[in-house]
């Protein structure tokens, strides 16, 4: 399976796809992940990306493509995986279309306001990516990583301010996304607003269902 997580910052698609990812054995792909490892390792591509991240904005599409392509072209991808924050805009879509197109594309359907809630609160772990959320998914021993054990961060694009430029741009560049997949007829929905243990049941049911009807097809 070739899927992507459709949905504005902090509709829990980083959550999702990674359990998601584990659950069907196939590889996860965060575009966000790998901008931050580079920006963390101070790479060519970490120096040119650390303004757009902390600025709420885009990285250019160019540079995305060139990120993604070199990816799933790796010996890893060939059974299946999951895209998490790509495509992101139109442009996006259509390379990735060009290359190897997705069977699903799953759009996160949250409020503004939960999302705003959830981003402003939300802690991670700068070492292997887990997020924590107060409520939801609160870490054993207070900020602290149950898997790495070192201490938990506030992503810098998660500031108040920041959120709100990334739902600004989200509503922009990367909504619009909803109807180029659901014309092309690869839209799956999901009412991403539960708690995430509800979400994930749902999410798995819906992609083993949308699996059976692409083998029949
Ligand atoms: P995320 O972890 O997916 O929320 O991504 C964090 C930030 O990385 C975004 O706000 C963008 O600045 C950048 N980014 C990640 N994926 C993309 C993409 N596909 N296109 C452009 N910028 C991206």
């Amino acid at each position: 399976m070739k899927l992507s997580i459709l949905g504005p910052p902090g509709s829990g698609k980083g959550t999702q796809s990674t359990r998601l990812a584990d659950r069907l054995g196939i590889v996860h792909i965060s575009t966000g992940d790998i901008l931050r490892t580079a920006v963390k390792d101070k790479t060519v591509l970490g120096k040119k990306a650390h303004e757009f991240i902390n600025s709420g904005q885009l990285v250019p599409d160019d540079v995305m493509i060139g990120i993604v392509k070199e990816r799933i072209s790796e010996k890893d991808c060939k059974k299946g995986f999951i895209l998490d924050g790509f495509p992101r805009t139109i442009p996006q879509a259509e390379m990735l279309d060009t290359i190897i197109p997705l069977d699903g594309v799953i759009f996160f359907d949250v409020s503004e306001e939960a999302c705003v809630a959830r981003l402003t609160t939300r802690k991670i772990c700068p070492k292997c990516g887990l997020i924590y959320n107060p409520t939801t998914h609160p870490p054993l021993v207070a900020g602290k990583c149950d898997k790495c054990k070192g201490p938990l961060a506030t992503r810098d694009d998660d500031k108040v301010e920041t959120v709100k430029e990334r739902l600004k741009v989200y509503n922009k560049s990367t909504e619009p996304l909803v109807n180029f997949y659901k014309n092309s007829g690869r839209l799956l929905h999901i009412d991403a607003s539960p708690p995430p243990d509800e979400v994930f049941e749902k999410l798995v049911e819906m992609v083993q269902a949308h699996e059976r009807g692409s083998a029949r097809d």
